[in-house]
């Protein structure tokens, strides 16, 4: 979508820090951080949110947490345990209409979140 900021990530016209990509994910660095770890994970397929969701998405979704197992590991954070979230909407707290796993870790993480 021309007017997504996550697309223009994706399509590089906006910079990120990626610290991942395969065919059908791309994960950058989020620009404000709320954990030592925090990373967001995207489908290079737009979807706005999981209510765009349809059952062909499926792998495309799974994907997106094969690459958070991934990225946690590598970053050392497997063991000691990690967070993701996905926000759906406006009182969920969702400002960027392209889905997107936050993967969150290297401090305590209270629950249940805010
Ligand atoms: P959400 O509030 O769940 O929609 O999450 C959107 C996230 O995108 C927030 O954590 C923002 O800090 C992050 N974000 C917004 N713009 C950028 C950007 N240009 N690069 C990296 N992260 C961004
Ligand atoms: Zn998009």
């Amino acid at each position: 979508m021309s007017d997504c900021l996550f697309c223009k990530i994706i399509a590089g016209e906006i910079p990120s820090e990626k610290v991942y990509e395969d065919d059908h994910v791309y994960a950058f660095k989020d620009i404000t951080p709320v954990a030592p770890l925090h990373m967001l994970i995207i489908p290079k397929k737009h979807i706005a949110t999981i209510n765009d969701l349809e059952s062909d998405d499926a792998e495309t979704m799974g994907n997106l947490f094969l690459a958070a197992k991934k990225i946690a590991k590598h970053e050392g954070y497997d063991e000691a345990g990690y967070r993701t979230v996905m926000n759906c909407g406006e009182a969920a707290g969702q400002t960027v209409f392209h889905v997107h796993l936050h993967l969150l870790a290297g401090r305590d993480l209270s629950w249940p979140p805010g």
